[in-house]
C-alpha cells in the first residue's frame, strides 16, 4: 500500500479524486484546524482581502490537498496546483504567480523541494506580492517589478523540518494535520462507500478504520480492496468476514503498521536489545533519512504506544515485543 502520493498510479488519483471532500462540512476530523479556518476565511472575505498564506504540514495522507481545495473553493476562488520539484526555475514561478486573478490560491506541495532561488524570489511575492526579475547579464544587466494580484500560497509539506526561517516565518497561518482516530475514519470510510455504490456494515468499516494507520488515503485504499473481494468472493456487500478475510490475504498488519514501521521496531529489538538508540543510528540502520524517520514515521509508533522517547534514545515498549512476537528482553541471541 501506499502513502506517498507521488508513488500513486493514474487510477489511484482518478480514485482519490472522485472521493475526495469539496465542501468543507465533508471533511471529517481536525476539529481546531477547520474551526480556525473558517474564522479566517470569513474575516478575509469580510475585508475583502486575499486570504493570509497558509501552510499544511504533517505525514502522507491526512488531507493537505484536500484542504487546500476546500479553502479556494470557500473562499470562492481559482486554484492552480503545483509542487516544488516542478518549479525549476524563476521564470516558472513568474509565470504561475502572474496568471493568477485577485485572491486566488496557488497551492504548491512538497514545497520544501523548492529550489534555494526560487524560494528567495517567492518571499518579495509573499510579502508585497512583488516579483523583482533580473533581466539580461552582465552590464546590461537590471531587475524589473512585476506587480502581482494578491494571492494565497498554500504550501503542503510532510517535512516542515526542512523548511528555512524566512520561509516559514511568511506563512501567517500554520497547521499541522494529526492522524485521525478509528471513529472519524470509519466516517470517511462510510462516506467512500457511498460515493462507491457499496453497502458496508459498521462493523466492517470499524475493521478498514483500525488497521490504517490513522490515514485516510489508506483507509479509502483498502476499502477498495475489499470491495473487491466482497464482490468476488461474495455477494458485494462489505461485512466483517469478508473484511477480516481480505485483510489477511493482504497481509495487513493487525495495527495497521507499515513495511516500515515494522522494520523499524524490529531494528530496534534485534540489533539494540529494544533500546534505548539514538534516532540516527535507527535511521542509518533501516536506511532512512532521520528527518523522514522523525516527522513521517515516529508520530504514530509514539502516539499508538510502540515506541518511548527518553533522554537516551528511542525505547520500544512491551506493544511492541509483543504485536511483533518477540520475547521482551530478547536481543536475538536466545
Ligand atoms: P495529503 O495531501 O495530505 O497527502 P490528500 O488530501 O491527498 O492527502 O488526501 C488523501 C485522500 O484521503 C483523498 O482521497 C481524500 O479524499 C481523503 N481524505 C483525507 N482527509 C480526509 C478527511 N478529513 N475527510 C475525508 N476524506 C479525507
Amino acid at each position: 500500500l501506499h502513502t506517498e502520493k507521488g508513488s500513486l498510479s493514474a487510477a489511484d488519483k482518478e480514485f482519490e479524486n472522485n472521493i475526495r471532500p469539496t465542501e468543507i462540512e465533508d471533511f471529517a476530523g481536525q476539529g481546531q484546524i477547520i474551526e480556525n479556518l473558517k474564522i479566517f476565511i470569513k474575516a478575509a472575505k469580510l475585508r475583502g482581502e486575499a486570504l493570509d498564506h497558509v501552510l499544511f504540514h504533517g505525514p502522507p495522507g491526512l488531507g493537505k490537498t484536500t484542504l487546500s481545495r476546500i479553502v479556494a473553493n470557500e473562499m470562492g476562488v481559482n486554484i492552480k496546483e503545483t509542487s516544488g520539484p516542478v518549479i525549476e526555475k524563476p521564470g516558472d514561478l513568474a509565470g504561475l504567480l502572474t496568471n493568477l486573478e485577485p485572491h486566488d490560491v496557488l497551492f504548491i506541495d512538497e514545497i520544501h523541494r523548492l529550489s534555494t532561488v526560487v524560494e528567495e524570489y517567492l518571499y518579495a511575492a509573499m510579502e508585497d506580492y512583488r516579483l523583482d526579475i533580473m533581466i539580461d547579464s552582465g552590464p546590461n544587466a537590471r531587475s524589473i517589478q512585476i506587480n502581482l494580484n494578491p494571492f494565497t500560497l498554500v504550501g503542503a509539506t510532510t517535512r516542515s523540518g526542512l523548511l528555512t526561517a524566512p520561509l516559514l516565518s511568511r506563512f501567517a497561518i500554520k497547521s499541522r494535520l494529526e492522524y485521525y482516530n478509528a471513529e472519524v475514519l470509519q466516517k470517511i470510510i462510510n462516506r467512500a462507500a457511498g460515493i462507491l455504490n457499496t453497502k458496508i456494515t459498521s462493523d466492517a468499516a470499524n475493521e478498514i478504520a483500525r488497521r490504517s494507520r490513522g490515514t485516510p488515503r489508506i483507509g479509502n485504499g483498502l476499502l477498495r480492496r475489499v470491495r473487491d473481494f466482497a464482490q468476488v468472493l461474495s455477494n458485494g456487500i462489505i461485512d466483517l468476514a469478508i473484511t477480516q478475510h481480505a485483510l489477511r490475504a493482504l497481509n495487513v498488519d493487525e495495527y495497521g503498521l507499515d513495511e516500515m514501521d515494522n522494520r523499524i521496531l524490529l531494528t530496534i529489538i534485534d540489533k539494540f536489545k529494544g533500546g534505548p538508540v539514538g534516532i540516527t543510528t535507527i535511521a542509518t540502520a533501516v536506511g532512512e533519512e532521520t528527518g523522514t524517520l522523525e516527522e513521517v514515521y515516529e508520530p504514530f509508533l509514539i502516539q499508538e504506544g510502540f515506541i518511548k522517547r527518553t533522554p537516551r534514545g528511542r525505547e520500544v515498549t512491551p506493544k511492541a515485543y509483543e504485536h511483533l512476537g518477540r520475547k521482551h528482553g530478547g536481543s536475538g541471541e536466545h
